[in-house]
């Protein structure tokens, strides 16, 4: 818990979120800002500025996120047809709110493809 951190602050209810998932470790709500038809964000309880820095007893939070990921995409019927995750991590990726976070982007066929 990082008291200056958005995130930080929206798992914990201090700042409204709309959330679509929770569990013991990941916490997942809708980007104010949307970049897809359906964009989520799915974060770990625990604060972690970015994904450089994630060390081994990490290893728990990024398993969940990657379970949630995929409930969530069940739940919301878009997992046969397919999702885009994107994780910024420092400065040149543009990484704007440092608490690490997946973006999760799925309910359009994505065609610009950097990779
Ligand atoms: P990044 O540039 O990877 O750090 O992404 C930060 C994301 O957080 C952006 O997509 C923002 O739209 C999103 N964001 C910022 N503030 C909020 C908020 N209060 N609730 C939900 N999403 C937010
Ligand atoms: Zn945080």
């Amino acid at each position: 818990m990082d008291n200056d951190c958005l995130f930080c602050k929206i798992i914990n209810g201090e700042i409204p979120g709309d959330k679509v998932y929770e569990d013991e470790f990941v916490y997942a709500f809708k980007d104010i800002n949307p970049a897809a038809p359906i964009h989520i964000l799915v974060v770990p309880k625990k604060h972690i500025d970015c994904l450089a820095n994630i060390s081994d007893e990490d290893e728990k939070y990024i398993w969940a996120i990657h379970k949630a990921i995929n409930i969530i995409a069940e739940n919301m019927g878009f997992k046969e047809n397919g999702y885009r995750i994107i994780v910024n991590s420092g400065r040149d990726s543009g990484q704007e709110v440092m608490h690490l976070h997946y973006h999760l982007l799925a309910g359009a066929k994505f065609g610009d493809k950097i990779v």
